[in-house]
């Protein structure tokens, strides 16, 4: 059977494959005891088994509830892989492509074709993108060759370029055939020593002192040392099947493919992949001369919001009205399209995460709670280095590469919510083939979760504002907004932007003038401990000395074991036994996990997440002083030494607010209450 009839009819061909496999590999008995339990024998559990084998750890436990390898949504994949990615995503799909390459070569069909892909610009600012991606690919190793319309027409002549300024080739790219890939994996990782358990429904999982023990499930308990969450769209559920729970934000979405009947003429033999990103879609032409075309509609529809039924499969109609844009796109870009026949349009769930990036690592609720999910219509294309990467850390103790973008303490209670999830998704999934213009493309869903004291103030001076870890921040004032209405962020551009003037004033005022920025948004916390246990912890986290006296402020990096940078932070003593901690907004989760894990064994030492009680004021430049002389309590001398706080109070406020000169000649005041 040829990779190629398999993808005409995914359904019956992997029904027979999963009997070829299951005879020999998919009814292991669950045993008592496993080092590693991995939850999904989809693509991205069965990457992670193969590779832990390939680390030497073969003690390895895959269960899932099917009755068979890779029959959750591993089965619906259109097989594409595109390494033209932001760096961080790219290092990890070109180590599946490398992988995967490896397989074929050593004899397993996967049906790996090296067909290259065309990305075709629209418009100049797409053009920018390809410029950027390939000047940040290209040193990688990447072949990214920036091409024009009649070099598109060369390499793939059924592409119309009439509308097109150019486009960027990159013979990398690959195809391969997901349901023969999660299998080879399966294999493998089976013939290693790793055990396949299907019918096997995980319940629940035990901790023992903050780490992961044993993993319940319909077939009874199997104790370990590790669990790997990679149950695709279900990983929400399974994160909530565990105490404490494990914050997995995912949420399925229907996502589409058309398949064409072959067409009766002759057509050049193999040819790249054509990515349109400007019209949201791909198209793949097969080996038979049929068609497969997909895409990234801008608005999606999320699906199963109240749980994931059993007969999810057949939960879901080909919704032709929907896909009817993207099909319209497909036939203006490869005209050809229009006189073949179409076969059928598979509608089926993916999952997606709120910022559409991949969900990695370590959980920072559970020690040895790892999680692989959210892939977000990738996961042929992480599959193999997400497995890499995850093995690396689970038996190294940290990954092989910066997996920053896509650590699982990313995030903060707000994104796991099932109603924040369900309004973010529609917009997440278009967004994978939009242009993100930095700092102009912020979320226009699920926003106003978390807002400043100050936001109705900003708000009515017009404030445009950003939105980050769901706080909204003000990024500069529209002096045209209409009062009472919210300030939209315009159409994002790589050249100067709209807001460009009013920034210049906004700067030129904190330059010369005063001004104040709100920076409520950073995560805070209180650290505490009963005498002064606290300063020995804080002493071996930090790199600076933080035994400072009480009244005294130090900024200090926080470094791991390897010299890394865990935290750039700012620690006000305010007690003997107590600390204050201001820390970048996004590392409220992670910091607090970090330091939580070097916590002393003793349980004197306290850390309390206190972000949202405080608000962060900061004031600016040359008449700093004096503004802020004119608000405080005559008492009150700004002439401190710096690195030193004060308590005063503003206007009719109680004496509660701290006042420090963080920058000390620079003219920057703190004020936190
Ligand atoms: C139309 C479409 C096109 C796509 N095209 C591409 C593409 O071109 N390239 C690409 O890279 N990706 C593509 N994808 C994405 C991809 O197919 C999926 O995201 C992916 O296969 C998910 O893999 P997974 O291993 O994370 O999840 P799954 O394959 O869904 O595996 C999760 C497993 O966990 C099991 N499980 C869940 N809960 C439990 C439980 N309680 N107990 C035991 N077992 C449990 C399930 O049975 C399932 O087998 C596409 C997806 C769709 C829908």
């Amino acid at each position: 059977m040829n990779s190629f009839r398999l993808l005409l009819s995914p359904l019956a061909s992997h029904a027979r494959l999963c009997r070829r496999f299951s005879q020999t590999q998919m009814t292991d008995i669950l045993p008592k005891e496993a080092r590693v339990v991995i939850c999904g024998s989809g693509i991205v559990g069965n990457s992670v088994a193969y590779h832990l084998v390939q680390k030497g750890w073969t003690d390895v436990v895959v269960i899932d509830q099917e009755d068979g390898i890779g029959k959750g949504t591993s089965i619906y994949g259109s097989g594409v892989l595109a390494l033209l990615k932001p760096v961080e995503e790219q290092q990890i799909i070109n180590k599946s492509i490398a992988l995967y390459k490896k397989l074929q070569a050593d004899g397993h069909e996967i049906g790996l074709q090296e067909c290259g892909s065309m990305y075709l610009a629209q418009n100049r600012e797409r053009m920018v993108l390809f410029r950027r991606r390939a000047a940040l690919n290209q040193p990688q190793g990447i072949d990214c060759k920036i091409i024009g319309p009649r070099e598109i027409a060369d390499i793939h002549p059924l592409v119309n370029t009439s509308d097109l300024q150019g486009g960027i080739y990159v013979a990398a790219d690959v195809v391969a055939h997901p349901v023969l890939l999660c299998h080879v994996l399966a294999e493998l990782a089976h013939s290693g020593g790793v055990r396949f358990v299907g019918n096997c429904q995980f319940l629940n999982l035990s901790t023992r002192q903050g780490r992961v023990s044993a993993v319940e499930t319909s077939l009874g308990t199997i104790k370990c040392e590790y669990f790997v969450n990679c149950a695709g769209m279900w990983s929400w559920e399974l994160g909530q099947k565990c105490n404490p729970k494990v914050r997995i934000p995912v949420h399925p979405a229907e996502h589409y493919y058309l398949l064409t009947e072959s067409l009766n003429k002759p057509l050049p033999g193999v040819l790249p992949t054509i990515r349109d990103y400007d019209s949201g879609i791909y198209i793949r032409k097969l080996e038979n001369n049929s068609f497969l075309m997909g895409g990234f509609e801008k608005v999606a529809k999320p699906v199963f919001t109240k749980g994931i039924p059993k007969n999810w499969k057949d939960c879901l109609s080909s919704d032709w009205d929907h896909f009817a844009p993207l099909l319209d796109r497909c036939l203006h870009r490869a005209p050809v399209l229009r006189e073949c026949e179409l076969k059928f349009l598979r509608n089926a769930p993916d999952n997606f995460t709120p910022d559409g990036k991949w969900i990695l690592g370590e959980a920072p609720e559970i020690d040895n709670y790892f999680v692989a999910a959210g892939m977000n219509g990738n996961s042929l294309q992480g599959a193999g280095g997400i497995g890499h990467s995850l093995a690396h850390w689970i038996t190294e103790g940290a990954a092989d590469i910066c997996l920053l973008d896509f650590d699982v303490r990313r995030f903060i209670d707000v994104h796991n919510n099932r109603r924040f999830l369900y309004e973010r998704v529609k917009e997440v999934v278009g967004r994978q083939y939009a242009i993100l213009f930095p700092f102009q493309t912020d979320y226009k869903s699920a926003r106003k979760i978390r807002c400043s004291p100050l936001y109705s103030t900003l708000r009515n001076k017009g404030a445009v504002f950003g939105n980050i870890m769901s706080f909204e921040r003000s990024l500069y004032f529209d002096l045209e907004h209409e009062v009472g209405k919210d300030s939209e962020m315009p159409p994002g551009t790589y050249w100067k932007p709209h807001f460009f003037e009013n920034l210049k004033e906004e700067y030129k005022n904190c330059r010369e003038g005063v001004g104040v920025i709100d920076m409520s948004s950073f995560s805070k916390f209180q650290i505490t401990s009963p005498k002064e246990e606290v300063v020995a912890f804080l002493q071996k986290l930090c790199a600076n000395d933080i035994d400072i006296p009480v009244g005294h402020v130090s900024p200090s990096g926080m470094h791991n074991e390897q010299g890394g940078y865990e935290n750039d932070c700012m620690l006000i003593r305010e007690q003997p036994n107590c600390y204050f901690m201001v820390a970048p907004t996004k590392q409220q989760t992670r910091i607090a996990e970090w330091m939580d894990r070097h916590l002393p064994q003793n349980g004197y030492v306290q850390i309390n997440d206190v972000t949202s009680m405080y608000t962060v004021l900061l004031i600016i430049g040359p008449k700093s002083r004096e503004v802020l002389s004119q608000l405080v309590d005559d008492d009150v001398d700004l002439k401190m030494l710096p690195f030193t706080y004060q308590m005063v109070s503003l206007g009719h406020s109680p004496k509660t607010i701290k006042v420090f000169d963080y920058f000390p000649y620079r003219n920057c005041w703190i004020l936190l209450r």
